[in-house]
């Protein structure tokens, strides 16, 4: 029997209650202060203990996974905390899912060059903050769920926005240089949750959600007077779930499909399994797509009993985690695995 194996974070409670429900063997690789936490849930079998995630790549710990006959599900925490290098050089055991398209995520250019091969145009960005010249939000390094980020409209606001939050200690002045300049886009932001499988060629929508950030999300609940001195930050604290206007939902899957055959045209053997598209409706309702999660997104979490949008689909409560289990054992059981697997 394999074993599904995750990092304790992020999503690692869905993604393993969805491997057990599919009958696999389950297994967390815990910092050690949260295996408490995890000890409380009766789905996970094995627990491997470290100090800091960055150790998944040591010789001990990787044989470990591997005698567990172990298939690692990234997500979020393994790009922050392990880094694309380490996933790439030295995690070897199997992947679900493509593990190059994760550098395509991290990397700013190449982010860039795979959402445009998709048809996904992101607001315009800037090379260095002296060029902004219009409202940008600036983001800093890291899938760290906008921990960092701010807006300016001209340099000087960059400038002292900048210090102000390295003062608050939400910036490591370090990364001044790493920053990412984009255009702000006004409108509402939502976030896709799709799911390709490349055993049937078919791209399932199976959530949609927005995130709840503090404190941008928190602005509207004072008065007008004392919001002139707020400068709204981006952390996300939660998601909230959502259902778009059925009239907007054909865009939808098309947009999906054009960023599964961009990612076959680019990272092959392209995007395989979980990936979101994540953006703002404007004004005339237009989506501008600013960023994509080339793995499973943490907004998923909403919908371990299913989504309005998996109860169209499938019969049985149907999360994302599950939904790469019923991939991993479909694929087992016709001998498919290399095609899900890198
Ligand atoms: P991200 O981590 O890039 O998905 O962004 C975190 C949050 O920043 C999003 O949920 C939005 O609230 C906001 N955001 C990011 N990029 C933009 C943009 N270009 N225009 C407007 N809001 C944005």
């Amino acid at each position: 029997m394999k074993t599904v194996a995750t990092l304790g974070s992020h999503c690692a409670l869905q993604l393993l209650k969805g491997a057990k429900d599919e009958g696999f063997n389950t297994l967390i690789v815990t910092e050690r202060r949260r295996e408490g936490l995890y000890r409380r849930f009766s789905f996970i079998d094995q627990f491997l203990g470290v100090e800091r995630f960055s150790e998944v790549v040591d010789e001990a710990k990787l044989r470990f996974l591997e005698e567990a006959d172990s298939i690692l599900i990234p997500h979020g925490t393994l790009i922050s905390q392990v880094g694309v290098d380490l996933v790439e050089e030295r995690l070897r055991v199997p992947i679900f899912g493509n593990r190059w398209i994760l550098r395509w995520e991290a990397d700013r250019n190449l982010k860039d060059r795979l959402m445009r091969r998709a048809g996904l145009e992101p607001p315009r960005s800037f090379a260095s903050p002296d060029e902004i010249d219009r409202l940008c939000i600036v983001k800093l390094p890291g899938a760290e769920g906008g921990r960092g980020y701010f807006l300016a409209s001209n340099p000087k606001e960059f400038h002292e926005t900048f210090d102000a939050l390295v003062k608050r200690g939400l910036i490591d002045p370090k990364l001044k240089s790493q920053v990412y300049i984009q255009e702000y886009a006004v409108g509402v932001p939502i976030y896709f949750q799709y799911f390709y499988s490349p055993l049937d060629d078919r791209l399932d929508l199976l959530g949609i959600d927005r995130r709840y950030e503090t404190t941008v999300d928190s602005i509207g609940r004072i008065p007008a007077r004392y919001q002139v001195d707020i400068d709204p930050t981006y952390i996300v604290v939660g998601n909230i779930p959502l259902v778009l206007r059925e009239s907007l939902l054909e865009d939808v899957f098309e947009m999906g499909e054009s960023f599964v055959k961009a990612s076959k045209d680019l990272v092959q053997p392209g995007i395989i399994g979980p990936f979101c598209i994540e953006g703002v409706y404007d004004e005339r309702g237009v989506f501008i797509p600013f960023e994509f999660s080339a793995r499973i997104v943490a907004g998923t979490n909403l919908f371990i009993s299913g989504s309005p949008y998996s109860a169209l689909l499938y019969d049985e409560s149907m999360s994302m985690g599950r939904r790469i289990a019923v991939e991993i054992k479909r694929a087992s059981e016709s001998n498919d695995l290399s095609k899900i697997l890198t």
